[in-house]
């Protein structure tokens, strides 16, 4: 009779106490630790010089700017109409026209006398015996007469002289970010140059023996670097000026040369690969040598570990290899320290609660960062949390935060979602 081989009596290793603990030690840094250090301990590093307002879309202000002009600068109507002086009451009335009329660039130069009126334009400054104008649409306009039913408010359809900025305001704060409407307000305000701060430069090195670059041929055990092109075009949405340092193999001597060259060339370094405590981990290890590293174990997911050290006066972040936990650590740590070094101040990413479209359980111990998107006013998690589907980065649209401590989210429970767009993407 032929049986199946005989297997060896060996049992499965026995449930572990610590099996419902903390994962793996209380020594890990929470995440709000680990930025409250990084807020504490970087500084900004950037020059300020002058450029002209048509050139500083995305800059940093490096001092606060003063209007330098009202805005509006005089009263002005912000509609067209005839213009006159004082309330009007209910019922009707009938004024005589004043030759003549006000236009934007165009002012009347005479007197309006009570109880006249004078066509205006849209902008047109309020002559002297103006403070009150009628749309055009209500009036009725005969033989130099306008008629028209009251009552109406003093200063109707008008503009105050500074109603929006006074000239001596600050108009902007030192740190702003210039938006395009910030460009609009320094021109209304009469300033057209500012004080911006020099681009932080972001050095991005990707390391690793298993790493081709997209489009060279790959091997059997060779895999694309997807981190860099996300990298540095992360670090220039992010509005700091990329410096792509390529990519280095698994060698101590390599990766050295490569960040003297990358400290020489930018102000911050980013690595992936190779930053936690293994054989390879060779980011780590120099950062070690160079006596200014800390190592973190972030209670994070996805997200450990992350290296943070100094070389030759370049603050060094040793991203992990994996491209999912790489972008996630870029968003929440290195964002914000990059800011603080360009000069913007600390920025706190903003995000909202919305109802979930999911369930999960989560243990505590950890914060937990879900690739997310919102349809329909819910926010969806993409389909699996595997640190290695780089697809789901690109389906989310943002990241649901869940807080460290334990929580059984079901759906319509409210998550946090910050957009990607929070994070200046
Ligand atoms: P490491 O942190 O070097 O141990 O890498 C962790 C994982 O991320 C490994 O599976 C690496 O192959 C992968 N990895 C590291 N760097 C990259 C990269 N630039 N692009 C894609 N995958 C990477
Ligand atoms: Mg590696």
């Amino acid at each position: 009779m032929t049986g199946s081989p005989k297997k060896p009596d060996i049992a499965p290793p026995p449930l572990r106490n610590d099996c419902f603990a903390l994962p793996a030690g209380v020594d890990w840094t929470p995440v709000d630790d680990a930025l409250a250090l990084l807020r504490a301990r970087l500084r900004p590093v950037t020059n300020v010089q002058t450029v002209p307002v048509f050139e500083a879309a995305g800059r940093v202000l490096g001092g606060e700017v003063t209007a330098l002009r009202s805005n509006p600068p005089q009263p002005n109507t912000a509609v067209d109409g005839y213009g006159f002086s004082g309330a009007v009451a209910e019922g009707s009335h009938v004024l005589p026209l004043v030759q003549g009329r006000a236009a934007a660039g165009s002012p009347f130069d005479g007197t309006v006398p009570a109880g006249q009126a004078l066509r205006v334009l849209t902008g047109a400054a309020l002559p002297d015996g103006v403070d009150t104008v009628i749309l055009e649409e209500d009036v009725t306009v005969q033989d130099g007469h306008i008629a028209f039913r009251g009552p109406l408010k003093q200063g109707a359809n008008t503009r105050r002289a500074g109603e929006d900025v006074l000239a001596g305001d600050v108009a902007l704060p030192a740190g702003r970010r210039l938006a395009p409407a910030d460009l609009a307000l320094l021109s209304a305000v009469g300033v057209s140059e500012v004080p911006v701060r020099s681009t932080l430069r972001v050095a991005v090195l990707s390391t690793g023996d298993e790493l081709v670059d997209p489009g060279e041929a790959a091997g059997v055990g060779q895999i694309f670097d997807a981190n860099r092109p996300m990298l540095l075009s992360l670090i220039k949405r992010m509005g700091f000026q990329p410096v792509d340092m390529g990519r280095v193999p698994d060698d101590r001597g390599a990766l050295h040369a490569r960040l003297d060259l990358a400290a020489e060339k930018a102000d911050v370094i980013l690595t992936s690969g190779g930053a936690s405590a293994g054989d390879e981990d060779h980011v780590s290890a120099l950062l070690r040598e160079a006596g200014a590293m800390q190592q973190w174990r972030i209670a994070l997911k996805p997200g450990r570990p992350l290296a943070l050290g100094m070389w030759d006066g370049a603050p060094v972040f040793g991203l992990p290899g994996n491209p999912v936990a790489a972008m996630v650590c870029t968003l929440i740590f290195a964002r914000p320290a990059l800011g603080l070094m360009v000069g913007e101040g600390w920025s706190d990413p903003q995000g909202f609660d919305l109802p979930a479209a999911f369930e999960k359980r989560k243990k505590p111990g950890r914060r937990e960062y879900l690739r997310a998107r919102v349809r329909d006013g819910q926010a969806e998690v993409f389909q699996s949390e595997g640190s290695g589907r780089i697809s789901g980065l690109s389906w989310a649209e943002g990241l649901v935060e869940i807080e460290d401590g334990e929580r059984h989210i079901k759906p319509g429970d409210p998550v946090r979602f910050i957009p990607y767009s929070s994070f200046g993407l």
